[in-house]
This record gives C-alpha cells, structure tokens and sequence, in this order.
C-alpha cells in the first residue's frame, strides 16, 4: 500500500483509539486542569482522520496527508494539545515529505522535529509535567535505536515502551505550566492527560505506518 493510504489507516486507529480513551483523559484533565482533554483529542483526531482521507483521494503524498491532518486538527481541537498537535504534524510531514518510500532516518528526523515544534510552541521543559515528559524519551530512544542500525519497528515499538514510562513518570511531578499551573499541586499523584494521550497516539500508529 501506498505510504499515504498508511498514513490515513493510522488515523483511522488514532481517532478509535482516542475515543475509547477519551474519558479516561478528561478525567485526568479534571485533576488540575478543565477537564477537556479528552474531547479535545477526540475532536481534534477524527478532523485529521477525516483530512487525510480527502487528501488521500485527491491523491495527496504521506507528507501532504500528514500536513493536511494537523492543519484540521489544530482547527477543530481547541486548547493547547490541539496547537501542539497540529504543530507536531506539521514538522514531521515537512521531514518526512511525499515520497512513496519513507525511511527509517527521515522518520527518525521527522519526529526529532515534532518534539523541537512542541518546546517552540510550548516552551516545557522535561519535568514540568507535561506532554514534553512523554515526547523527550521516545525521540531519544527512536533516534538511538535507528542510528544503532535498528530496524524501524523495533526502534519504534521501543521508544513507544519509553513514551509510556514517560507518561507513568509524570504521576509523580507537580504541573507549573497550562491551566494546571493554578492548582498543580493537586495534580501530584495522577498523570499528566498530554503525556498520556501522547503515548497512546505513538502506541497506535506503530505497526500501521509500516
Ligand atoms: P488545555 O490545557 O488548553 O485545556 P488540553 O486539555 O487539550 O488543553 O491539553 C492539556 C495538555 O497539554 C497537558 O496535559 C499537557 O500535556 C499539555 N500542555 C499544556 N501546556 C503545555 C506546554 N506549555 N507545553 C507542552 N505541553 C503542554
Ligand atoms: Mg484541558
Ligand atoms: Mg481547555
């Protein structure tokens, strides 16, 4: 199959799985911030799903379907995950491009530059609580793993393992950024929603991009 029609099968999962979640998320977004972040990603993940399939049928390549879902994804999700999100897309559709063969590097660079549009965007730092606690260790761990020669999905399913300990970490920091800075230190105990979503987005598409 062509990378595109890849590209938008992944969304297909994303959007299915960020429904089944969605009220796990707005629960931990209720801790200490509105409570929005699952509707946010629901809304914002069914708009890029639908984006990439228009795209895919007007013909567009992986990295023109990727760009065209984070455009609506930014548009329709509302609140700061859904501007990271569409910042994210973004910067990993421009690396990866529209070429019919997507390598293991440009994935690698693609994402390295996802996480640098999120602390441009966002301005967190890892330990501030948020998605960026997430984002950090899945792009080492992809970067090191495919710069050691390793196969993408391995590299892939391991930064994955990495995003989740990632999120899992962030149950034990305070939330100083956002809407949660106000009252973060309720937030101490539970995980940061963005973080969360974050994993289960990276969990998702690996295994369908390729
Ligand atoms: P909002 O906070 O606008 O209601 P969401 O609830 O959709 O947006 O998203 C909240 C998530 O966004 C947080 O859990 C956190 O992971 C992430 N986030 C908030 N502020 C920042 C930031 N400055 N940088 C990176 N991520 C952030
Ligand atoms: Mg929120
Ligand atoms: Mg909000």
């Amino acid at each position: 199959r062509r990378a595109a029609t890849r590209v938008a099968e992944a969304l297909d999962a994303v959007a299915a799985v960020l429904d089944e979640h969605a009220d796990e998320l707005g629960r931990l977004d209720r801790v200490a911030g509105d409570g929005d972040h699952g509707i946010g990603m629901q809304r914002g993940s069914r708009a890029a799903r639908d984006a990439a399939h228009e795209a895919l049928e007007a013909g567009a390549g992986a990295g023109t379907t990727v760009q065209r879902a984070g455009d609506a994804w930014g548009d329709r999700a509302g609140g700061t995950s859904g501007a990271i999100w569409a910042a994210m897309l973004d910067a990993f559709a421009r690396s990866i491009g529209d070429e019919d063969a997507v390598e293991a590097a440009a994935v690698a660079e693609g994402v390295r530059q996802a996480e640098e549009a999120v602390e441009r965007v966002g301005g967190a730092a890892v330990g501030d609580k948020t998605m960026v606690d997430a984002i950090v260790p899945f792009v080492r761990t992809l970067t090191e793993r495919v710069g050691a020669g390793d196969p993408l999905p391995q590299a892939w399913d391991a930064a994955v393992q990495a995003a989740d300990q990632g999120a899992e970490s962030t149950k034990e920091l305070t939330a100083k950024l956002g809407r949660a800075r106000s009252h973060g230190e309720k937030s101490r105990g539970t995980a940061d929603p963005g973080a969360v979503s974050f994993a289960l987005v990276v969990g998702t598409v690996g295994g369908r991009l390729w």
